[in-house]
């Protein structure tokens, strides 16, 4: 099995896994990018995997669809480009011979799933949208800090190696932020070292790793007494309670320039 990333707009990727004749595409915001790939590489459009329902991540699926007459699978609770599988947390899908988990990961949207596979090869795989980011997390547009807390919390007990397909290169932008909250961290400093040189080549970052995310993510990391401390000196309103330590580091990052 093969992973790699097309990149989209100004900073999307569409994740596609092929075995060399079929091919499932995870989130395509757009279609004439990823079609073009997989015309390229020789590439037949099995399956699009659909974690929420933002534009950037399904903008493209109609359009894949007519041109493969491929299946597609969603979240079972968001409004989507019928027709679709729906699927929720603790179903399973079979893709390309492989048996995806669906894992329920609400916070950036209200029904946000992610797939996650154990036996793929060389390592799981973690296809998980918008949710987490390497060094990073998303917005909270229809959740709460619980519930973000939550699914990343879920995320973060998957095995170490699971590689984490995220669905935007944010990495440095995260990693400035990450870095002021929690400056005593060498991993944290060793790891932006190697993206600023990866987004030098103009290369990905991603995928990440659990393993890796849990030594700089700072939004994995809100009961590490380092993060307590920022947080409470940031806002003096946080309590030491890891949901509050969480809350006042999404907000810190949403006004972090
Ligand atoms: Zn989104
Ligand atoms: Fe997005």
């Amino acid at each position: 099995m093969t992973l790699f990333p097309v990149p989209a707009f100004s900073d999307n990727y569409i994740w596609v896994l092929h075995d060399g004749q079929r091919a499932l595409v995870v989130d395509p915001g757009e279609a004439t990018g990823v079609a073009h790939w997989l015309a390229q590489h020789g590439l037949t459009l099995d399956t699009i995997l659909i974690t929420h329902h933002h534009a950037d991540h399904t903008a493209g699926v109609a359009s894949l669809r007519e041109g493969s007459g491929a299946r597609v699978v969603g979240p079972a609770f968001e409004p989507m480009p019928e027709p679709l599988q729906r699927v929720q947390g603790g179903d399973r899908v079979q893709v390309l011979g492989l048996d995806f988990q669906v894992l329920d990961v609400p916070g950036h949207t209200a029904g946000h799933i992610a797939f996650y596979v154990a036996n793929a090869g060389d390592a799981p795989l973690l296809f998980c949208g918008d949710t987490l980011f390497s060094g990073g997390c998303g917005r909270l547009f229809e959740g709460t800090p619980e519930q973000m807390l939550q699914s990343l919390t879920a995320l973060a007990a998957l095995p170490d190696p699971t590689r984490v397909c995220c669905t935007h290169e944010y990495t440095l932008a995260n990693l400035r932020f990450a870095s002021a909250v929690d400056p005593g961290n060498a991993a944290l400093a060793r790891y932006t070292q190697a993206c600023e040189q990866q987004r030098a080549r103009n290369l990905p970052t991603l995928p990440s790793s659990i393993g890796l995310e849990k030594q700089i993510n700072p939004f994995l990391r809100s009961r590490e007494p380092a993060l307590v401390q920022a947080a409470l000196a940031h806002d003096p309103a946080t309590t030491t309670d890891a949901v509050s330590v969480f809350a006042t580091l999404r907000t810190w990052k949403n006004e972090f320039r």
